[in-house]
């Protein structure tokens, strides 16, 4: 069978893979901040031939590991954060490790880990066969806030890729094929004149009356924009006291839509009614811009050779424990698992945990990934494995449970072998590769990309190091 040493490797390598993926579990380390991470990565791959480069692109917590020589240049994506108020216990009921704390709760652990376990799956088939190729993994901070990799672009990190393999962790085994939308990001801090709000109001001049007014415009803009265009915010601060009028107010807005020129265009256009709310309350404007992402964009090449690979790739079965365990979890999602259970026709007919390989399908989805700044810059493909089980929803306690437990351990070593298979299928076949940079030319359309981190800001946090 094609892929059995590269198999042999990762079985080799699992426990060693699953002390990374616990130690990251019970240190989960929030965006621009994963230190441990980034240096139990960079130690581990070393160890392993690989030649690591710490720092990537000015960023303290990124991590690149190559080994090879030779074409294609595959990149292996693996991510190193975690999610703030996630912390939870191994536990089928809500109970955090530390109240407040951060926690896997987008299963990032497993991602690290996966994406290793591919690369030494691949670089051992390489060494056996003599082959060309050069394998990159990478360790990327900062997912979650969607620019790390926009930073790493921003340096060059990803410039020698031929192609890109990024695995998220997931209720489903399948190919994604749903992409992503791109998305800027952006906080605007109004600074306006403190009075006292009953004794000289006529004085002051309302910060936080702007940051409504911003708001209030930004809503009746939603009407002029295209309907796939997702536009929101949280007031991150809205000053001290009633009695005082408050002089400093921000309000943190996401643009997204499912290409990047509307987000462009629509966030200009969120700039203007900023603007202009300053100019009604004589206020002023600071804009914070915290970067933005391109749209994922699958390569639908890969995907069906991605889908023939995850078909037939070994993996581990599910335990009664682990069913029963997943349906435990399942139930603390109230209507979810109603609706998912009469869906199946009856609790006995439900999978608790996703046991098959879906076929190809295109639904869209709207949330967002940095992942989508590497698709422009070379053909890229996802992939999703079952990790948690089936109802937990997207970043939550559910699943910072689920990755600290033997089925988000099987499911990121499932996606290991999946990825080493692919990788090696597109260099056994040189014509996937082919195909899917035309496919990838025309998607582009003669554009290139255009990293959309601007050039003077700094990556967050790098100072602290
Ligand atoms: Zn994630």
């Amino acid at each position: 069978m094609l892929g059995k040493i590269a198999i042999e490797a990762i079985e080799k390598e699992r426990e060693a893979l699953d002390k990374i993926r616990l130690d990251m579990w019970h240190n989960p380390e929030v965006a621009f901040l994963e230190k441990n991470a980034a240096e139990w990565v960079a130690e581990y791959m070393e160890k392993q031939g690989f030649k690591v480069e710490r720092n990537v692109s000015g960023m303290p917590t990124a991590v690149k590991a190559t080994w090879g020589h030779g074409k294609p240049v595959i990149g292996l994506l693996g991510e190193l954060d975690a999610l703030p108020g996630m912390s939870q216990k191994v536990a089928t009921h809500r109970e955090a490790v530390v109240e407040g704390g951060a926690g896997q709760g987008c299963g990032h652990n497993l991602l690290c880990v996966a994406h290793m376990g591919a690369a030494i799956g691949l670089k051992a088939e390489l060494e056996a066969s003599g082959k060309e190729g050069t394998i990159v993994y990478y360790g990327c901070p900062a997912e979650e806030v969607l620019t790390g990799k926009g930073f790493m672009a921003r340096g060059g990190a990803f410039d020698e890729l031929d192609m890109s393999i990024a695995f998220h962790s997931g209720t489903t085994n399948e190919v994604d094929l749903k992409g992503g939308l791109a998305l800027n990001s952006a906080e605007f801090k109004f600074k306006g004149i403190t009075a006292h709000a009953g004794g000289d109001p006529y004085n002051g001049r309302s910060a936080l009356d702007a940051v409504e007014l911003m708001n209030v415009g930004a809503n009746y803009l939603r009407e002029h924009v295209k309907s796939d265009v997702r536009i929101h915010y949280i007031i991150t601060n809205g000053d001290m006291a009633p009695n005082i009028v408050p002089d400093k107010a921000s309000v943190w807005y996401y643009v997204r839509a499912p290409k990047r020129e509307d987000v462009v265009q629509v966030y200009d256009r969120l700039v203007k009614v900023a603007k202009g709310a300053a100019m009604m309350t004589e206020t002023e404007v600071e804009i914070d811009f915290k970067g933005g992402c391109y749209e994922s964009t699958m390569n639908h090449v890969f995907a069906d050779e991605l889908q023939k690979v995850m078909a037939k790739c070994p993996r581990d079965p599910w335990t009664e424990e682990e069913k029963a365990w997943a349906k435990e979890i399942n139930k603390t999602t109230g209507a979810i698992y109603e609706n998912y259970v009469a869906s199946q026709g009856g609790e006995d007919k439900a999978e608790q945990l996703h046991d098959h390989v879906y076929e190809l399908t295109s639904v869209g989805h709207f949330g967002s990934t940095d992942v989508g700044d590497v698709q422009h810059i070379c053909p890229g493909i996802s992939l999703t494995t079952a990790c948690y089980p089936i109802c937990a929803p997207g970043h939550s306690w559910q699943i910072t449970a689920s990755t600290g437990s033997s089925i988000g351990e099987k499911g990121s070593t499932f996606a290991a072998r999946v990825m080493a298979l692919f990788g090696l299928e597109v260099i056994e076949r040189p014509e996937i590769l082919e195909k899917a940079k035309v496919e990838f030319d025309q998607m582009m359309g003669g554009k290139k990309y255009e990293c959309p981190i601007p050039a003077d800001l700094p990556v967050p946090h790098a100072d602290e190091f």
